[in-house]
């Protein structure tokens, strides 16, 4: 079993779907970093942090400095719990809904494909639906239709409703991912984040056979 983290994970599926532009710098240093646009985000890449947030691991960055210090923040935090890191990744900052897209392997079915809100509501909201894959845009329509909260994707209280197309459009192609690598076991995407213009993958891991 290969587990690829979120910067390989990221690479790999921007062949096929949107994804949000980043670095992963290996050597400590923000040269690189300032090139990216304020807020940008920052993430502690190890395979020894699944879930990021967890250790403090994610860092939303607004300025120059408050890049040095969330670098060394990020760095004293893999000291401190003696985590080895592959680097720091810098992310361009999507703003919109959290949503997640998943593959799995079910015994009877095959490759499954999951859709929902994403986040870190995921749990405790499970508001999540199920398809064999590879679907249609039909198909990726009737996912949306069966979310208990579907209403947060077309916006409540004036908010403007996310580009359910292009969310369709990347529910269809991620359904195509297994035809195409039969050895994927587990995809998980969260958060894709959704606005009125564009949804992006801002986290990935992949676990193959
Ligand atoms: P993990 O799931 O490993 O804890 P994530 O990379 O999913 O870490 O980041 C945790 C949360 O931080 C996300 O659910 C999201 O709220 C926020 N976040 C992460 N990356 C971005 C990004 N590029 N733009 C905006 N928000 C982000
Ligand atoms: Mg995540």
């Amino acid at each position: 079993m290969k587990v690829w983290t979120e910067k390989k994970a990221e690479d790999f599926l921007s062949k096929e779907v949107p994804v949000a532009k980043s670095v992963l710098l290996k050597v400590p240093g923000t040269s690189q970093a300032l090139k990216f646009r304020f807020p940008c985000v920052l993430k502690i890449i190890s395979q020894q942090a699944v879930h990021k947030s967890d250790i403090g691991g994610v860092k939303m960055v607004h300025g120059k400095e408050e890049m040095e210090s969330a670098f060394k923040e990020l760095e004293g935090i893999a000291k401190r719990k003696k985590i080895k890191t592959d680097g720091i990744l810098v992310q361009e900052f999507v703003s919109g809904r959290e949503l997640a897209i998943g593959i799995s392997r079910d015994p009877v079915f095959g490759h499954v494909i999951m859709f929902g809100l994403g986040g870190k509501y995921i749990e405790t909201i499970h508001d999540v639906v199920f398809r064999v894959c590879p679907i249609t845009e039909n198909d990726a329509d009737s996912m949306i239709e069966d979310m208990k909260y579907k209403k947060l994707l077309y916006g409540v209280r004036g908010e403007k409703a996310v580009n359910i197309h292009e969310i369709k459009k990347i529910l269809v192609r991620v359904s195509k991912i297994p035809g195409k690598y039969p050895k994927m076991k587990e995809l998980d995407i969260n958060p894709l984040i959704a606005n009125d213009r564009e949804a992006k993958v801002a986290d990935a891991r992949i676990v193959w056979e």
